[in-house]
């Protein structure tokens, strides 16, 4: 146990909970995507931001670094492939490709991943937004929807967006959501697609086919939750402009990106066209409430291994020989050794909340497991961003540089209090769900009170101090 891989990258303690739960096959799989990680994924991520190319500006968005080709063959010649996708019940609806895993086994491997965030995901086939919409199709597409877009994005031949967040619409509340429909065109045979959304993660990606869009089908529905629909649009299609790829704090996420959409007419046939088909007319609010919840906790795993990655980075700065100030090394301050305990403790933490969530799923559905995935969801990319920038701080300018990939992580993960939901809207769920045991927690209060006056009664006391 002492000497196993895996210690480099979790705590003794979490994994000794977690390792009865984990099968021969998944420790197995563990220690060959620690081999990758190590032997093949980090050496190569300096050549993977190199073959980006600069200039001319459209280039970024033109090809995809040759690096990570070479990384997901390998990956996949490996069994390392599609490690997101779960057993059970939904490994037979995606047909039994590759993956297999318990959410709890996958939660380790995916914060391993988070030493990599950019490409191990990537290479693996385990990136959002694909695993997101992977799952979309898989639990609500219609065979000739599944034949056509989720066995590709399996295999890791094409890639997807899905498209919600709406331009000039507060778009936290997904009610709000109106600036897109999907209304009968005028030959009454087809759904013509009008909108404008933004911060569409993968739309600049050359390899991106297929946008699962948030549109609104039924506007006159009293339910405003039964407006929506998902349908699918071709980003080729003439009448879908891809207005802009937006930056985060400068870094614009080439080749993948997050792009302003503007669908300006495109026609979609409701069988192909609408997750779901007919029957899924409607269901737009129902199916992305299922395919947020394990991707909010995918997010979070991953969190993990770059606030570990950032720590791993802190510890060797302060341990520069070379660096004294006020006569002593870094490491000798005590403002330096607070930022690491912190550091530590807070990821050991934030992981025991991710595996219990993980395992929550596994034990009730991701239904089951909302209260958990909330609470991980608002607390991992916080208690990250902090590791960051106690590593950034004692980088000095550098720490805000693009030398190190402190930077980088530090936007990366500050987008994650928006993405999926702020980190208020979870806030606001959690307070609410804990408001809800007052009731019982009055009725238990009250029945302990009394036994207690009993009890002084039978013992001639009146007052009790406490
Ligand atoms: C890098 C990145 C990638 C993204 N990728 C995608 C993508 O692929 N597809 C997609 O559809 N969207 C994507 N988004 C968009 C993201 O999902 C939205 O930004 C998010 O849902 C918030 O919506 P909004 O920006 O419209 O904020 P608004 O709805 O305008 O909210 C603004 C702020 O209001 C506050 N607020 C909201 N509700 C409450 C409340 N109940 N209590 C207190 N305060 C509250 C919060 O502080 C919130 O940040 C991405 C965003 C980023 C930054």
């Amino acid at each position: 146990m002492s000497d196993h891989p895996v210690l480099r990258y979790v705590s003794a303690g979490a994994w000794s909970l977690v390792e009865p739960l984990f099968s021969q096959r998944a420790k197995d799989l563990l220690i060959k995507l620690i081999d990758f990680m190590e032997i093949d994924v980090l050496p190569s991520e300096k050549l993977f931001h190199a073959q980006i190319p600069t200039h001319p500006p459209e280039a970024r968005w033109a090809s995809i670094p040759p690096i990570l080709e070479t990384l997901r063959d390998k990956a996949k010649k490996l069994g390392l492939w599609n490690l997101w996708l779960s057993g059970g019940d939904f490994q037979g609806m995606a047909g039994g490709q590759g993956g297999g895993l318990s959410n709890l086994e996958y939660a380790v491997m995916a914060e391993i991943m988070g030493h990599s965030a950019i490409l191990a995901p990537q290479a693996t086939n385990c990136s959002a937004p694909d695993t997101g919409n992977m799952e979309v199709l898989a639990r609500y597409g219609t065979s000739e929807q599944k034949e056509k877009y989720l066995v590709p994005l399996l295999k890791g031949e094409i890639r997807s967006s899905f498209s919600m967040t709406e331009y000039g619409v507060a778009s936290s509340d997904a009610t709000n959501l109106r600036n897109t429909t999907a209304l009968p065109s005028s030959s009454g045979k087809t759904l013509s697609v009008k909108g404008h959304k933004w911060w569409i993660t993968g739309a600049g990606d050359p390899r991106n086919v297929i946008h699962i869009v948030l549109a609104v089908t039924d506007p006159k529905n009293p339910s405003p939750h039964k407006r929506h629909s998902l349908v699918l649009v071709d980003p080729r299609a003439k009448d879908v402009k891809i207005v802009r790829p937006l930056t985060v704090f400068g870094y614009d996420d080439a080749p993948e990106g997050h792009c302003e959409v503007v669908y300006d007419g495109v026609e979609v046939d409701v069988d192909g066209g609408v997750v779901g088909g007919k029957a899924g007319l409607g269901r737009g609010f129902e199916i992305i409430q299922a395919r947020l919840g394990p991707g909010r906790l995918h997010h979070c795993m991953r969190s993990i291994g770059i606030a570990s990655r950032a720590l791993d980075i802190l510890l060797q700065r302060v341990s520069d020989p070379n660096r004294k100030t006020f006569g002593k090394y870094l490491k000798e301050h005590g403002t330096v050794l607070a930022d690491i305990a912190h550091s530590r403790a807070e990821i050991d933490a934030a992981r025991l909340l991710v595996l219990a969530a993980a395992r929550r799923i596994d034990i009730g559905g991701a239904k089951g497991a909302m209260q958990d995935i909330g609470i991980a969801k608002f607390t991992v990319p916080s208690m990250a961003l902090k590791v960051i920038d106690r590593a950034m701080q004692v980088h000095g300018a550098e720490g805000v540089s693009e030398d190190t990939p402190l930077a980088y992580y530090y936007a990366s993960l500050r987008t994650l209090r928006y993405a999926d939901g702020p980190d208020e809207v979870h806030i606001q769920q959690i307070g609410k769900n804990e408001l809800k045991r007052v009731e019982r927690l009055r009725s238990r209060i009250e029945r302990i009170k009394k036994e207690s006056d009993k009890l002084l009664n039978e013992h001639g006391k009146v007052k009790a101090r406490l």
